[in-house]
C-alpha cells in the first residue's frame, strides 16, 4: 500500500504534464480552502483557540506568504516583458503598413470579442433577472463591507475625471516606477515606431531589448517550477474567506455571470476562430490551458502575460503577432470583466426598482466596455472601475455603496472566472490574427507533442 502511494507521488511529480499539476493545486487548493473555511463558519465550528484552529490558521498564513512570493515574482518581470515585447515586435514587423494592418485587425477583432461580451451580458441579465426580490438580501450581505467600500469609492472620483489624460505619461521612468501599464504601454509603442523609422541606427537599442526578452522568458520557465505551490496556496486562501457554500447564497446573480462566462468560452471564441481563421479549436485550446489556469489561480492577466506569450509563442504562433497583440490585450482587452460589469449594473438596478430604459442599457453596455479596458490587469481591478459604469442610473448615494459592497463579497471568484476568460480572449485574437497574416506554424500548433523553444 505504502508504495503504491509512492508510486502515485512519483508519477504526480514526474510523469505528467505541468497542466496537471496545476489543475490538481487548484483542487487542492479549493478543498483545503473550503476546510477551514467550515471550521471557521460551518456546521461543527471548532473554537477559536482550538490547537486545530490555530495550527490551521499559521498554516494559511504561511501559504499567504507563498502565494504572494509567487504574485510578486511573476509581476516583477511583467514590466521588462512588456516593454521588450512591444520594442521587439513592432520593429521586427518593421514597415509601418503592416502595423497599421495588425492594429488594425487588433482593434476590431477585441473590439467585436467585447461588444459580444456586453451583449451576452446584457441578454442574460434582462431575461433572467437575478436581481428581482434580493434588495434585502444584499442590504444585510453588504453591512459590513460599507467602511471599506466608501473609501473605495471616493479614491475612484478624482481618478475617473482624468480617464484619458491619465494614459499619457509625463514622465514614462516614473510611470515604469510605479506600474502604470496603459502609459507604459502607449510610450512604448510610439518609442518603437519612431526605432523602426530610423533605420539600421536602431540595432543597438532592438538588440538590448532582444536580450531581456530572452531574459524574461527565461525567468518566466524557472518561475513556473514554483507553479504549482503558488497557484495551491493562492487558491486556498480565497476559497477559505469565502467557502464553496458562497454558490448557494448568490446564486442567480452568480449564474448569470457564470452562464455568460461559458458561452464566451465555449461558444464565442470557438465560433470566432471557426468564422475567421482555420486555427483547429481543441488544439488551440489544449495550447494555452496551462495560461488559463494560472489566470484562474492568480486572478491577474498581467502576472499571466509571460506565460499567455509563453504558450502562444511555443504552439507556433510567430512572436511577432503575440509581442504586440498580447502585451496589448492583458492590458486593454477585458472582454470578461465588461461581461460582468453589464451584469452586475443591470442585477443592482433590478434590485432597487429601477426600470431602465432601452438607451440607458445601450449607455451601461458602452461604458461597461470603456470601464473593463481602463481596469489594470490585476486583481479586484474590474470591480474598482465599475464605479464608472455605475453612474447616473438613478441610484442614491446609499444604494451605490451598499450595492458595491454586495459585489465585494463575492469578489475573489468572480475575479478569478473573468481573468480567465481575459485571458482566453487576448489568446483567441492572437491566433486569428496570426492566420490571417501567415504568422503561425500549424505544424506545431497540431503536434501536440511538439513545441517551439523560444529561447
Ligand atoms: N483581474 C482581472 C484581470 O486581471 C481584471 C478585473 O479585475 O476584472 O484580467
Amino acid at each position: 500500500m505504502k508504495l503504491h502511494v509512492q508510486t502515485l507521488f512519483v508519477a504526480i511529480g514526474l510523469g505528467i504534464k505541468r497542466n496537471w499539476h496545476i489543475f490538481l493545486a487548484i483542487i487542492a487548493g479549493i478543498i483545503f480552502g473550503n476546510y477551514v473555511f467550515e471550521l471557521e463558519h460551518g456546521m461543527s465550528q471548532i473554537q477559536s483557540d482550538s490547537i486545530l484552529y490555530i495550527r490551521l490558521h499559521q498554516l494559511l498564513g504561511v501559504l499567504d506568504i507563498i502565494g504572494q512570493a509567487f504574485l510578486k515574482v511573476i509581476q516583477m518581470i511583467v514590466i521588462p516583458l512588456v516593454c521588450s515585447a512591444i520594442v521587439v515586435g513592432i520593429s521586427s514587423i518593421g514597415d509601418s503598413k503592416q502595423i497599421g494592418k495588425f492594429g488594425k485587425k487588433m482593434v476590431i477583432y477585441y473590439g467585436i470579442i467585447t461588444i459580444i461580451a456586453v451583449s451576452i451580458g446584457a441578454l442574460l441579465a434582462i431575461t433572467i433577472k437575478p436581481g428581482l426580490g434580493v434588495q434585502n438580501y444584499i442590504d444585510t450581505a453588504s453591512t459590513s463591507l460599507q467602511n471599506q467600500v466608501n473609501a473605495v469609492l471616493a479614491s475612484q472620483k478624482g481618478q475617473l475625471g482624468n480617464l484619458f489624460l491619465s494614459m499619457i505619461p509625463q514622465n514614462p521612468l516614473e510611470s515604469l516606477a510605479k506600474g502604470e501599464m496603459i502609459p507604459i504601454i502607449f510610450f512604448a509603442l510610439i518609442f518603437s515606431l519612431a526605432l523602426s523609422k530610423v533605420g539600421e541606427i536602431n540595432r543597438p537599442i532592438v538588440s538590448f531589448f532582444e536580450s531581456v526578452f530572452a531574459a524574461t522568458m527565461k525567468v518566466t520557465d524557472w518561475i513556473m517550477i514554483f507553479a504549482a505551490p503558488g497557484i495551491f496556496s493562492l487558491t486556498a486562501v480565497a476559497v477559505s474567506s469565502f467557502g464553496l457554500s458562497i454558490f448557494s447564497t448568490i446564486s442567480k446573480f452568480f449564474a448569470v455571470v457564470f452562464i455568460g462566462f461559458i458561452f464566451q468560452l465555449f461558444i464565442v471564441y470557438p465560433l470566432m476562430l471557426k468564422i475567421f481563421s482555420k486555427v483547429p479549436v481543441g488544439n488551440f485550446y489544449t495550447a494555452i490551458i496551462e495560461a488559463l489556469l494560472v489566470a484562474f489561480g492568480t486572478a491577474s492577466s498581467s502576472a499571466t502575460l509571460p506565460l499567455t506569450i509563453a504558450c502562444c509563442e511555443k504552439r507556433g504562433i510567430s512572436h511577432k503577432v503575440c509581442s504586440f497583440v498580447l502585451p496589448l490585450g492583458a492590458t486593454l482587452n477585458m472582454d470578461g470583466t465588461a461581461l460582468f460589469q453589464t451584469v452586475a449594473v443591470i442585477f443592482l438596478t433590478q434590485a432597487y426598482g429601477i426600470t431602465l430604459a432601452p438607451v440607458q442599457i445601450i449607455q451601461i453596455m458602452l461604458l461597461a466596455i470603456i470601464a473593463s479596458s481602463t481596469s489594470a490587469g490585476i486583481p479586484g481591478a474590474g470591480l474598482i472601475t465599475i464605479a464608472l459604469v455605475l453612474n447616473g442610473l438613478g441610484l442614491t448615494p446609499e444604494q451605490l455603496v451598499v450595492g458595491f459592497a454586495f459585489l465585494f463579497s463575492i469578489e475573489r471568484v468572480v475575479d478569478m472566472l473573468r481573468t480567465t476568460v481575459n485571458v482566453a480572449s487576448d489568446a483567441v485574437v492572437a491566433a486569428v490574427i496570426a492566420d490571417n497574416e501567415n504568422e503561425i506554424n500549424y505544424d506545431l500548433l497540431n503536434n501536440t507533442d511538439d513545441y517551439k523553444e523560444i529561447i
